[in-house]
């Protein structure tokens, strides 16, 4: 297990070594902070699991997607996976090159395809044979070669919330198991499409990671049977997915652990194994600082009112998510209070907690919403007429603002009457 960059220290909440009143004096409230060392050492545990088998950990971006991240990742050696033109021309701002860079997704446009083709990406993860024929066409009036992998949906439950699962048939992503061998063949008449990858992502937030490894068996077999019909696979990416503890009572895989485990049944196969960790990298790395506006009781409901709200991180609204939520300053004495966390946006839905037993805060306080490094400033929106926040990235104790929070005027600067 890593352990988190977040502990008390004389009773002051600190990311690594720096506390979290200091970061909040410097950069404002509200502000998602990131530790450079636990997003590194995520990175590295990955890697460094995958021992001498020939492997690529291709961090996806839409998790988040701050330059200062993709930068470091970058120069650890990570790959990417984007799912737009916009992530990858972030990746390429960021100093990354873009041969270990993979396009997922289900909808690219032409432009999008055109942009990756004159970059020299890795490969394009396919969701069609429409989609197969764009890049095919593009890729000849460019004078390239596309590497290609169907996205195979191997029909595994991922066990996860609906709107992140993604293995079934019943979803929007992929291509049937059965169907997929036939549109292999198909697709060796198109002359400039290199078949030589398949690739899965069956959800995400995965605590339990059986599905995976079932999904690794169906893939596996599947390479078998398209290289019996001389279609010579070569890559074998299996998306992301490893969960991570969002409550203390909740257990998640360890990276090292699910990776051994795919690593054994990959061994002597033949293929170099990718795989495309967002949340498992970021989530467990920021949190979102945020300090106490005001309290207030409506009959016997206590409301604890906080400078975030559901623009600055959506999961609660979203998907009833859960985000620890702690005070910066620990004082025991206080005791706790049974209350829902909300923010200053007009909607009912804009909560951080509901009915959640937290420390007895009072206004000027200020609080840390944990685990909200993945999924949490690449969703926030301008929604109320709200900025944006800002984004500091801690190293030791040090810290900078990587971000810096948006202005009125940022508010106004793509319009005109
Ligand atoms: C979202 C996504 C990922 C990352 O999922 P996590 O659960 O954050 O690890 C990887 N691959 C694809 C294709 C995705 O859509």
């Amino acid at each position: 297990m890593l352990e988190t960059p977040f502990t008390y220290r004389d009773n002051i909440y600190h990311v690594e070594d720096a506390p979290l009143d200091d970061i909040a004096k410097k950069a404002g409230t509200p502000c998602y902070v990131y530790s450079a060392n636990a997003i590194l050492s995520r990175y590295k545990a990955y890697d460094r699991a995958f021992g001498n088998l020939p492997h690529r950990v291709c961090y996806a971006v839409k998790a988040n997607h701050n330059l200062a991240i993709l930068s470091m990742l970058a120069r650890a050696g990570a790959g990417f996976d984007i799912v737009s033109g916009g992530e990858l021309y972030k990746v390429l701002r960021a100093g990354a090159g873009p041969a270990n860079v993979v396009f997922s997704g289900v909808g690219k446009t032409a432009a999008e395809v055109e942009y990756a083709l004159e970059q020299g990406i890795h490969s394009f993860n396919c969701e069609s044979e429409a989609e197969l024929a764009l890049i095919d066409a593009l890729a000849g009036r460019l004078g390239k070669k596309a590497r290609i992998a169907l996205r195979v949906n191997p029909d595994v439950d991922a066990e996860t919330h609906p709107y992140i699962s993604t293995g079934l048939k019943e979803h929007k992503f992929g291509i049937d198991i059965q169907e997929v061998e036939e549109i292999y063949q198909r697709a060796r008449w198109h002359s400039n499409l290199i078949l030589d990858s398949v690739s899965c992502h069956i959800g995400s937030q995965l605590l339990n990671p059986e599905p995976l490894v079932a999904a690794l068996d169906r893939m596996l077999s599947l390479i078998g049977r398209l290289r019996a019909k001389g279609i010579a696979i070569e890559y074998l990416d299996l998306g992301g997915g490893l969960g991570v503890p969002y409550r203390p009572t909740e257990n998640a895989p360890s990276i090292a652990d699910y990776i051994t485990r795919i690593r054994n049944k990959v061994e002597g196969r033949n293929v170099t194994l990718m795989v495309e960790p967002g949340r498992s990298l970021v989530a467990e790395a920021g949190i979102l600082l945020s300090r106490v506006l005001y309290r207030k009781k409506n009959g016997n409901k206590e409301f604890i009112i906080v400078d975030a709200a559901m623009n600055d991180l959506i999961r609660p609204a979203l998907y009833r998510a859960h985000h620890e939520i702690l005070p910066v300053k620990r004082d025991p004495s206080r005791g706790t209070v049974t209350a829902d966390v909300v923010g200053p946006v007009c909607e009912s839905g804009d909560f951080l907690a509901k009915d959640r037993e937290i420390a007895n805060v009072f206004p000027g306080d200020l609080v840390a919403i944990c685990t909200a490094g993945a999924y949490g400033a690449v969703l926030s929106s301008n929604y109320n007429a709200r900025t944006r926040a800002a984004e500091v990235m801690a190293a030791g104790n040090g810290f900078r603002i990587v971000r810096r929070r948006e202005s009125y005027e940022d508010l106004v600067r793509l319009e005109k009457v």
